[in-house]
């Protein structure tokens, strides 16, 4: 006698509603975690509608305490190696999210 196995359901894999879907396509960049909306209760990954960067880690500023660095200090250029791997690496960056059911937007530290 062979026992029937019940095809597993789910697994923990869960589907997201094509509404949803098609909202998160729009956006190139997608969190990572989910994220839960404050708004209408959604749990999900979000899209990302644009990275800030603070200020002090703007290319112009950038530039600015290079060229004034490596000409008054000498250092300018370490700084400024050091200030752009911080833009890349580091977690300065503030994320607008945009919840993809209710389309709140987020700032997310
Ligand atoms: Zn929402």
């Amino acid at each position: 006698m062979q026992e029937e196995t019940d095809a597993p359901q789910g697994g923990g894999v869960q589907t997201i509603a094509q509404p949803i879907l098609d909202k998160l396509n729009q956006f190139d960049v997608h969190t990572r975690r989910k994220e839960t909306c404050l708004e209408c209760g959604y749990v999900g990954i979000m899209g990302i509608e644009e990275e800030l960067h603070p200020w002090w880690l703007s290319w112009w500023c950038i530039a600015l305490i290079t060229i004034v660095g490596a000409i008054f200090m000498g250092a300018g250029l370490v700084i400024g190696g050091i200030l752009i791997g911080l833009r890349y690496f580091g977690e300065f960056d503030t994320r607008v999210l945009v919840c993809p059911s209710c389309e709140e937007a987020y700032e997310q530290d």
